[in-house]
């Protein structure tokens, strides 16, 4: 049994907040998840694991501490 796979978010909408890392590769961002509003979120308090790149393909384990919130337009 293989461990879970992270996706990416496929879609990322204009104007909606993501919940985002910065691959430990090409450094890009990489959106995942989907954040409610800058002003109510939880931190993501879990690692998340095989999350692959969209722009490099590179997988990568990341820590809550290298999450942060960011608006669409600014993942790139
Ligand atoms: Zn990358």
């Amino acid at each position: 049994m293989f461990g879970l796979e992270e996706k990416p978010t496929k879609h990322v909408e204009p104007e909606k907040w993501y919940i985002a890392v910065d691959c430990a590769k090409c450094c890009d961002g990489i959106a995942f998840a989907e954040a409610p509003s800058p002003q109510r979120s939880d931190p993501l308090q879990r690692m998340i694991s095989n999350l692959k790149c969209p722009h490099c393909g590179h997988v990568d384990t990341y820590a809550p501490a290298a999450m942060s919130l960011r608006q669409a337009a600014h993942v790139s």
